[in-house]
């Protein structure tokens, strides 16, 4: 069974690299010029090593005559102007086919240094987040703004990794935090708290269960500004971040997108020393759509393409207010999506003839399988029953669900240093979702939540600005590191996170 499951995981890495590769094939690549460069220079040596191998042959071998000497000799000349005409045609070749740089127009060239600031006296930082943006969406449709911003900033070429689970809340306070979720404590949506037996939602704005420090403290503990238009835990008062009026909305979803990225430019209008250094701006768009129909329909190529123009919005108007090459434009999402139709399901009722699996003992179903047997129980009892079941072949699907005592997760997973998790977990397989019982309920659309490692649950992220080297590609990432990144881009001292102290370092320019 491990093995299946790690072959199954190996198959859907391959898969994830296909999608990947026929995106990356319709790009401009220096493969074809590679390949050129390969075919020239073999040829090139064969006709260098012909001329060289007839001199040596042609001085060895003594020569009878003064007269075929000529004639050799005129031969000698012929060949070697011959030879190096090739070789003058081959490096004119290899010299004109040298890759060229992903963008070859002038603004697109690349800069050693961090550029400097021309308006605003301060480095701004606008950190967007496109929620359930998968990656691979911005292939979909034209998305010019955004491909403005890819082609004049800095991009992870395969996405953004999310952490585990690929869920919204967990992964806002991430990219807010740099903590994993058993660090930062929001370890789900929604969970229930072992000792106070309180349950935690995602309107929870008590300081008790948001841990850690999110960038609104940090920026404000050093003494400068931050704005947050919708992000989860920033309604949240810890330490001297107070949720301050006119500086941080509080969760509306009618607010329509227009009124946010307005509400967000409306800042540059102040004063200088009023513009906040640190901004956040929330689009519920397009995970809303992807759990209604998944990542495959037309709604979601609209809702992308919708999301394209609200950043056109917001490029538009920093230009306007000549300060667009000033700010730094973090464009992520929080995870990605994948479809949940086909009957993907399993249901625990059906391991009951090995475990009851009461639905009291239940946290969460799905996509996170969170079980809390009560006292009396054995967990580790509990976790060799169920995966008896689920391994027994007699179990709808069962082979798609693996369930683990906490501590034996992946350590990859970084899932099991809070009692806020539960002690049994249960991954399930992309795509599948786990029930307590059969209904009638047919239930077609999208999810998250998986494990991070698989690809649908990828997302973006897009830097753009004075400190991030245009046209370039950076390997895919966990987002615990954009949090020293934004410190970084903000120069003020930060938290300690799970992020790491080398990241900022290797993505952004030195200063100049
Ligand atoms: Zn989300």
């Amino acid at each position: 069974m491990i093995v299946n499951l790690e072959r199954r995981k190996q198959q859907q890495d391959t898969m994830g690299s296909d999608p990947m590769s026929a995106l990356s094939s319709t790009k401009p690549t220096p493969i074809p010029t590679q390949e050129q460069d390969e075919q020239d220079s073999p040829s090139s040596k064969a006709l260098l090593s012909f001329s060289t191998d007839s001199s040596l042959s042609l001085s060895s071998s003594p020569s009878p005559s003064s007269c075929s000497q000529k004639a050799l000799f005129i031969i000698l000349i012929l060949t070697t102007c011959v030879a190096l005409s090739a070789s003058f045609a081959f490096a004119f070749l290899f010299f004109s086919s040298k890759p060229l740089p992903p963008n070859p127009s002038p603004t697109h060239t690349p800069s050693l240094l961090s550029r400097p600031l021309t308006k605003l006296k301060r480095p701004v930082v606008i950190l967007v987040s496109s929620d359930g943006f998968r990656f691979g969406y911005q292939f979909k449709t034209p998305t010019p703004h955004i491909s403005r911003l890819i082609s004049n900033g800095t991009e992870a070429e395969t996405g953004l990794i999310p952490v585990f689970p690929s869920l919204t809340f967990p992964n806002h306070y991430s990219i807010a935090t740099g903590l994993y979720p058993a660090f930062h404590g929001i370890i789900n949506n929604r969970f229930k708290d072992p000792l106070s037996g309180q349950e935690f939602y995602m309107g929870s704005h008590d300081p008790k269960w948001w841990l850690g420090e999110p960038l609104w403290e940090t920026v404000v503990k050093n003494g400068l500004k931050a704005a947050t238009y919708f992000w989860p835990g920033s309604e949240v008062n810890k330490g001297p971040w107070t949720c301050p009026l006119s500086y941080c909305m509080h969760y509306n979803a009618s607010v329509s997108f227009e009124d946010r990225v307005d509400a967000v430019l409306g800042y540059f209008d102040l004063p200088s020393d009023q513009i906040p250094d640190f901004m956040t701006l929330y689009f519920e768009d397009p995970d809303h759509q992807g759990h209604k129909v998944g990542a495959d329909d037309p709604q979601i190529t609209q809702a992308v393409a919708r999301i394209d123009s609200m950043m056109g919005r917001l490029i538009k108007g920093l230009e306007e207010r000549g300060v667009f090459e000033d700010v730094s434009v973090i464009m992520v999402g929080d995870h990605g999506m994948v479809g949940t139709c086909d009957k993907k399901l399993i249901f625990l009722d059906d391991l009951a003839p090995w475990v009851d699996v009461n639905v009291d003992w239940v946290v969460t179903h799905t996509p996170v399988l969170a079980v809390r047997p009560p006292s009396g129980y054995d967990p580790k009892e509990v976790v060799a029953k169920m995966n008896e079941g689920l391994r027994s072949g007699k179990v709808e699907n069962g082979k798609f669900l693996r369930v683990y005592l906490k501590e034996d997760l992946p350590s990859r997973l970084h899932y099991s240093a809070s009692d806020r998790i539960a002690p049994i977990i249960g991954l399930i397989e992309e795509g599948f979702k786990v029930e307590q019982k059969r209904t009638k309920r047919q239930e077609c659309g999208g999810s998250h939540g998986y494990d991070n490692a698989v690809f649908s649950m990828r997302t973006i992220f897009i830097g753009h600005g004075p400190q991030f080297a245009r046209g370039r590609k950076i390997p895919s990432f966990e987002n615990v590191e954009i949090y020293n990144l934004i410190i970084s881009i903000l120069k003020i001292k930060g938290a300690p996170n799970n992020g790491s102290a080398s990241f900022a370092q290797s993505v952004l320019l030195p200063a100049a």
